[in-house]
């Protein structure tokens, strides 16, 4: 199925939240990027993220660099409508085609052949008669239409060229990414103010794609160290034909082996490479049995808002304790966690518990930050009835995030653009009251005294999160897995030097981020975080599968469809797997460095990860990365082929979903 994208709408989207709300006010410039159609500028399957906040690929492994950047340069280049400009590193032609909106004449240098052909058949078709596009080294700039009153270099380079500070005008300006490191620069605006001086200043850091040439790097560089020759794939499937564990059936498959492998770890990640795989819930679930009933697991925390998961715990330890008048998993994605496979679980918990007196009786725990609103409604519910002055205290403070609680990223927008006021010292300040609070030994053991401070823990988090997140980038995903990592210490802490915990979140939360695509952009995650910390008391494992059907929406806030899972790509860990023709395995990953099966796994490959959004139209782009599966888990648990989780009803009431589990 086709889905027509409103281009138009999105680029005036793209212009107003991403340029001009981060404080360019050009207005020509504004405009100029408001006309050109960035659509006709990318490869065709990548159309519908054209006017996403971030660069995407094109031909020869580069980048057409994100808008905002394109606009900051450009911005900084000062360029008036009599301007002529030099561009290098025409890539797309996109940034040559802003350029030519607002300048006289636009000559733009690409080292590729094909892509200067192909950029300039773009500028040709879009009207733009004014841009002059050549092949060749544009390190060396283009001296036969100097000076200019502009030049922008869209690659990075160790120093600016010689060059082309002397094709400037006087007056002129050149701005350009320059850094040691290819791959990490800072982006410099240079001035000529005279015919021997120039005058430089720093805009802020950058990642471009590198300048190669004279004046550049002299060949293309790698950040990584070259990979080793690759074992064939032959190598890899009877190496890992040899050593895994195959199962038929994922009911009744045999999960002792892997008990003996967890030993006496503490904590027990397990992932899932998709958000709505019914296999992967039934076969976490059936572990995560044996670990509470035979191994002392008493807490099993999971991928969701602490608050929403407390009610569910409730239910599963019989806890009479009020509940406030809102809904637990009611928000997107609501499949994800309000799914027949999950209550058949919590039931099943309930049913042990209430053999048990309360201290023994296994726990549920969300480490997630979303649900602001719903923090705050618990924890006022909570102060109201144990400490009313102290939720009069938390009403004024939370004030400030009221009028936000249904959207707070677009609180999060408006902080950061000045729109409205930061809550930052209010939410921070609450959660100093509630942690001052429970200094008082009372309530240090006091279970809902606890669970206050988490909710005051998830808001001052979740406030910064919504920040952070508004400029994209590792910061927010770093900060959302830090998060959780410190609510899973905090609950181990909570519930002393034997508790043992079993966590259930996505592979990509949980597989060591070092090991992965992720460690390139600054990410980290929970699963790398526990290893720093737990060492060998923490087990990782990943769940993965090659076809089948999955519940995942198209985008988010969409409804859940079921979709049919591709089979996985050429050249991935599941195409490897599949090839091994068995419908499941478990694989224990955990060896030394010259082990075989290490050895015959150690080239990266691509790993194939569906969240709630599932896109098999751009696939390889939207859920792929590449991962040394060996020291990104401890375990590799394979299910050929799965089917899509069975949601839970919904009913709306109010515009709001039904509790869940029915009957709290
Ligand atoms: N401005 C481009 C756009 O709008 O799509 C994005 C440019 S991309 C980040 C950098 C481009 O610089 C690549 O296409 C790369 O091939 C090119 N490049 C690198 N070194 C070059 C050089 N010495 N001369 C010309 N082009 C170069």
């Amino acid at each position: 199925m086709s889905i027509e994208i409103d281009y138009e709408r999105l680029r005036r989207e793209m212009v107003r939240r991403q340029i001009a709300s981060r404080g360019i006010r050009d207005e020509a410039l504004l405009e100029a990027m408001a006309r050109v159609r960035r659509e006709g500028y990318i490869p065709s399957w990548l159309g519908e993220f054209a006017y996403e906040d971030s660069p995407l690929p094109i031909e020869e492994e580069q980048t057409i660099s994100q808008p905002y950047i394109v606009a900051t340069m450009i911005d900084a280049l000062k360029i008036g409508r009599s301007s002529r400009v030099l561009e290098v590193g025409t890539g797309s032609g996109y940034a040559a085609a802003v350029l030519a909106e607002l300048a006289s004449e636009v000559y733009t240098i690409e080292r590729h052949a094909s892509m200067a052909q192909a950029a300039h058949d773009r500028l040709r078709r879009d009207g733009y008669h004014n841009v002059h596009v050549q092949h060749g080294d544009g390190s060396l700039g283009w001296p036969e239409n100097s000076p200019y009153d502009a030049i922008v270099v869209a690659a990075g380079g160790p120093r600016i060229p010689e060059t082309l500070k002397r094709q400037l005008k006087v007056g002129g300006r050149l701005v350009m990414p320059v850094g040691k490191e290819p791959g990490l620069q800072q982006l410099v605006r240079v001035v000529r103010t005279h015919e021997d001086r120039w005058t430089s200043e720093d805009l802020g850091a950058v990642r471009f794609v590198p300048l190669v040439g004279e004046q550049g790097w002299r060949e293309e560089p790698t950040s990584a160290p070259a990979p080793r020759p690759a074992p064939v794939d032959e190598d890899a499937r009877t190496a890992i034909m040899r050593r895994c564990e195959p199962f038929v059936d994922h009911d009744s498959a045999d999960l002792q082996p892997l008990l003996r492998r967890i030993g006496d770890a503490r904590v027990v990640l397990v992932g899932e490479s998709t958000h709505g795989t019914s296999e992967f819930y039934r076969l976490r679930a059936r572990l995560t049995r044996e670990l509470v009933e035979k191994h002392g697991f008493t807490i099993v925390a999971l991928e969701a808002d602490w608050p929403d998961v407390a009610r569910i715990d409730r239910h599963a330890r019989d806890l009479r304790v009020p509940d406030e008048a809102w809904e637990a998993f009611a928000l997107f994605p609501t499949w994800m966690w309000r799914n027949e496979e999950t209550r058949e679980f919590v039931e099943w918990l309930r049913d042990r518990n209430l053999g048990l007196p309360a201290e023994r009786r296994a726990r549920l725990a969300g480490l997630d930050l979303y649900a602001m609103s719903n923090s705050i409604a618990a924890l006022l519910g909570f102060l109201d009835r144990r400490d009313p002055a102290a939720a009069t205290l938390a009403r004024e403070r939370y004030a400030c995030l009221t009028p936000w609680q249904r959207d707070p990223a677009a609180y999060g927008r408006a902080a950061v653009t000045g729109a409205y006021r930061s809550c930052e010292g209010e939410a921070t300040a609450m959660l100093r009251e509630l942690m001052r609070k429970r200094l008082d030994q009372a309530r240090r053991v006091d279970e809902r005294w606890f669970d206050a401070e988490q909710n005051a823990h998830l808001v001052a988090d979740a406030e910064l999160y919504y920040r952070v997140m508004y400029y994209g980038g590792a910061d927010a995903w770093n900060l959302r897995d830090r998060h959780m990592h410190r609510t899973l210490l905090r609950l181990l802490e909570f519930h002393g030097p034997a508790a043992k915990a079993v966590v259930w979140a996505h592979n990509l939360h949980l597989g060591d981020a070092s090991a992965t695509d992720m460690a390139a952009r600054g990410e980290t995650n929970l699963g790398e975080l526990c290893r720093a910390h737990h060492g060998r008391d923490c087990y990782a494992i990943g769940l993965g599968t090659h076809h089948g059907t999955v519940a995942a929406a198209s985008h988010w806030d969409g409804p859940v469809e079921f979709k049919r899972v591709r089979p996985a790509l050429e050249g991935s860990w599941e195409r490897l797997c599949h090839e091994t023709r068995t419908p499941g395995f478990f694989l224990p990953l955990r060896g030394e460095e010259d082990d075989p099966l290490r050895r015959a796994l150690e080239r990266p490959r691509l790993q194939r990860a569906i969240g709630v959004v599932y896109r098999p139209e751009t696939e390889r782009h939207s859920h792929y990365f590449h991962a040394d599966l060996p020291r990104q888990f401890d375990e590799w648990i394979w299910i050929d082929q799965t089917s899509a989780v069975t949601p839970l009803p919904t009913r709306e009431r109010d515009g709001v979903l039904e509790t869940w589990p029915s009957g709290l």
